[in-house]
Order: structure tokens, then sequence, then C-alpha cells
């Protein structure tokens, strides 16, 4: 391969390359038949294969980049390197409301801000101009970090954004999906001026990214045409909150994110490179956050967040003690626990040789889940949601038995 131009299905459209090619040829642009970014090369390639190098696509040394990163190999292999594991949420009230959990990421950059310790945060929002594609950006003041909250359910080349940071010095903090950031760790390794300016890299957990496939199958179920859709927010209004849609004309549809997430939009437009995924909590960040997916939260209506610092736990104290967030101790057992199922299929069903060795083996049920994992069979259309469903029941219940002990 010269250049990323021939990457085809190991693509998952992070955007490292197009900010990392040094004759800045490389275009992201969605490819409408698969519903994802991809890279377009545009010009006379050098072959200098920068883009190669940077991309996470490809593959990624995850001991390598957790010697250059902790020092050492993580002790739990689920969780990856850590110093502590929490539960919390913003105590502006406001912001709690309308995040995807408890607004914990944004209301570290907008302490990160106003303390000077950055200048400017990678984040992403909708473009207004155009209501189905994500915008990922150099947000610079609270305002622009504010418009950024909420997760996108939707492909973002979130990396893209890393050209202004390589442009423009200052110190800036960067948020992104697990494969976002081993896209930068990667390019860190080749360029000096990243590896200096980025301070703080906030990860966020990750199951999979839905293409825009899922969003327009949803529209579809709703009624709602296309051009009609004025914007699309995927979470807020409280947890777990609600996709909100506002039409040209003025009409609003508010629904659960239980009930679109379970409607086949969640299960139907996994794209291939999700499938080899072995990290889902963002091990590579230095503070990772996802959703508290556990029947202790059952009743939780204003948004929590989990949270894993990697590195040292200095900024989520100092931000308890100013009375800007609450934050508590929770047992990494419960991490675990919450996100299980996606832990046993990255981990164990997609082992690696990294984690050969370390994990309970593959027995004869694994084999067997692995077999008919719904990827890999040919379902009716019309059969495959509820295949998904009675899968990823079996696939958990079989995590806690290996992982847990539950059983
Ligand atoms: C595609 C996707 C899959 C996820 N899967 C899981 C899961 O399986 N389990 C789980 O527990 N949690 C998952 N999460 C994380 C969860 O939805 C919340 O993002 C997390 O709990 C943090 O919430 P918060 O309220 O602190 O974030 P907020 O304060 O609302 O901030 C969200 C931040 O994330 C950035 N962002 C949003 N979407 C994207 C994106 N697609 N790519 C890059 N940056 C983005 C925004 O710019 C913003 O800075 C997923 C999130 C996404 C986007
Ligand atoms: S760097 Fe990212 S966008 Fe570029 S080819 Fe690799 S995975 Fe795709
Ligand atoms: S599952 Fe992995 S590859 Fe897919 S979007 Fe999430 S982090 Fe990226």
């Amino acid at each position: 391969m010269k250049n990323v131009g021939e990457i085809e299905d190991l693509c998952i459209g992070c955007g490292t390359c197009a900010a990392l090619c040094p004759q800045n040829i490389i275009r992201m642009e969605i490819d409408q038949k698969k519903g994802l970014y991809v890279p377009i090369i545009n010009g006379e390639c050098d072959e200098c294969m920068k883009c190669i190098r940077v991309c996470p696509g490809i593959g990624v040394d995850f001991r390598e980049l957790n010697d250059d990163i902790f020092g050492k190999q993580p002790k739990n292999l689920l969780i990856g390197n850590y110093k502590g594991c929490y539960i919390g949420y913003s105590l502006n009230e406001k912001l709690r409301y309308n995040s995807s959990s408890g607004g914990m990421i944004t209301q570290i950059l907008l302490y990160l801000l106003e303390k000077n310790f950055i200048d400017g945060a990678l984040v992403t929002r909708m473009n207004p101009k155009k209501p189905f594609e994500p915008e990922p950006f150099i947000a610079r003041t609270t305002q622009e970090i504010k418009e950024s909250k909420g997760s996108k359910y939707c492909p973002v080349p979130a990396n893209v954004a890393l050209k202004e940071i390589l442009k423009t010095p200052g110190k800036y903090a960067i948020v992104g999906l697990p494969c976002h950031i081993h896209g930068i760790r990667k390019a860190e390794k080749i360029n000096r001026k990243l590896k200096k300016r980025i301070k703080y890299h906030l990860g966020i957990f990750c199951n999979h990214t839905p293409s825009f496939k899922a969003t327009e199958f949803l529209l579809k179920k709703l009624n709602v045409k296309k051009e009609e859709v004025k914007n699309i927010i995927y979470r807020g209004e409280g947890w777990p909150g609600k996709l909100k849609i506002e039409t040209k004309s003025g009409g609003r549809i508010r629904i659960l994110l239980s009930d679109y997430w379970g409607s086949g939009f969640g299960q139907l437009f996994v794209p291939k490179r999700c499938e080899l995924c072995v990290d889902h909590m963002a091990e590579l960040s230095d503070i990772s956050f996802g959703d508290p997916w556990l029947a202790e939260f059952a009743s939780e209506r204003k948004g929590k967040t989990l949270i894993i610092a990697r590195k040292n736990s200095k900024i989520l104290k100092n931000m308890k003690n100013k009375e800007i967030c609450e934050i508590e101790p929770i047992e990494p057992e419960k991490v675990i626990l919450s996100q299980i199922y996606n832990l046993y299929v990255k981990k164990k069903l997609h082992r690696n040789s990294l984690y050969d060795g370390n994990f309970p083996r593959m027995d004869f049920i694994d084999s067997i889940i692995a077999f008919f994992e719904p990827s890999k069979l040919k379902i009716p259309w019309i059969l495959k949601k509820r295949y998904i469903f009675l899968y990823s029941l079996i696939a958990s219940l079989k995590a806690r038995i290996d992982f847990l002990g539950k059983l």
C-alpha cells in the first residue's frame, strides 16, 4: 500500500491521515454507498507513507503505546492502565441535563479553558448548514465548548481538526472515540508539534459508530423526509436522554434513546472496521468517559458519567473542591460490569496476541458464540434485530460467567 487511498474497509474515517499529509492532498468525503467517511487522494502523492504510519485503521500497537504513555503495561486488560475509577456529574444543572450522561467531558473542558490550562479543544458539533454532518473543530470559547456537548451517533472525522493544532501554537485538549485517540497517539509519535501542544486526551467509551445509514433508517421509520430536517440532536434532556429532530416547518420529534437505539439504529449499521476493534474504553486516553449502564442507576434521570482517570485524578479532585462537579470513587468491577457485553466481544472473541494467556481461555461455548456472530451470518433483514438482541443477551451472560463469576 503506498497511501491510504487503498485502505478499503480497514478505514474508520477518523481523519488523521488528512491532517498529517505533508502534501495536503487527502480529503475526507462521505461515501454515500457505505454511509461512512473515506479518504480521497486528490493530487500527486510522493509516497512518504506518513498517512499509513498514523492510520489507526491499519493497526495499533497497544504494547508500545502503553509503555510510551503510561510507562507500563496495564494490569487489568479489560480497563487498561488506570489510577482511579469514578462516577460524577457537573453541578451546572443545565449542562448536566443537556449533555450525554453527566456532562463531565464538557465540564472538564470548560474548567481547563477558564483556568488557561488550554487555549482550545478539539470537539465536534453538528454542522448548522448540513444537519446530518458532524463538524469537528477547535473550540476556543466557553460558548463553542457548550455547543459541542452530546454524543454524535454518526461517523465523525474528528482528527481532521488536528490541522489547526498543527498550524496554531498553543495548548490543547482533544476529545475523541478510542480510534480517534489511537490516530492521535500514533501521529504524536512522528510529529513533535502535536505531542507538545496536546496536553489532555479525553476519550469516549465506544461500542461502535452507526453509519449515516442508521439515521436515514430512523427518518424513514418516522416518516420524515431528509430535506425536511433542520437539525438533529442525538442525546440530551436528562438520562439516558432523547433524540430530538426539528423540522423546517417547525415540527419537533423526540424519541427516547432506548427506543431509537433498539429500533435497529444501534444494531444494523455497524461499520466493518468497528467489528475488528478491541478498545472499548479509550485505553490510550488520559481520562475516559462513559454511561453507567448498571442496575443501581436505572432510576437516574439527571445523568451521571463513569470516569476512568488513567494518569492521575488531580483535575477531577480540584474541580470537586471548587464545587464545579460531584465525583465519588466507584469499583473498577462495576465499570467492567456496566460494559460487559462490549468487553467480551471486543476483548475475548476478537482477542489478539496481546490478550492470549491473560484472559480466560476461549472454550467450547465461546467458539459457538463466535461462530454465530451476527456479522458472520447471512440473516434476513427482518429477523436481524431480534437475532442481535438474543445474541447479545447470550454473550452478556457468558461474559459475566467468565469475567465476573457472578453466575
Ligand atoms: C459513537 C459513540 C458510542 C458510544 N458508546 C458507548 C458505549 O458503548 N458505552 C458507554 O458507556 N458509553 C458510550 N458512549 C459515550 C457516551 O455516549 C457519552 O459520550 C459519555 O458518557 C460522556 O458523557 P458526557 O455527558 O460526559 O459528555 P458530554 O459533556 O455530552 O460531551 C460529549 C463530548 O464528546 C464529543 N463527541 C460526541 N460525539 C462524538 C463522536 N462521535 N466522535 C468524537 N467526539 C464526539 C463532543 O464533542 C463532546 O465534547 C458512546 C459515545 C459515542 C459518541
Ligand atoms: S487515518 Fe483514519 S481516515 Fe485515514 S485511512 Fe486511516 S482510518 Fe481512514
Ligand atoms: S468501535 Fe472502535 S473503530 Fe469503531 S468507532 Fe468505536 S473506537 Fe472507532
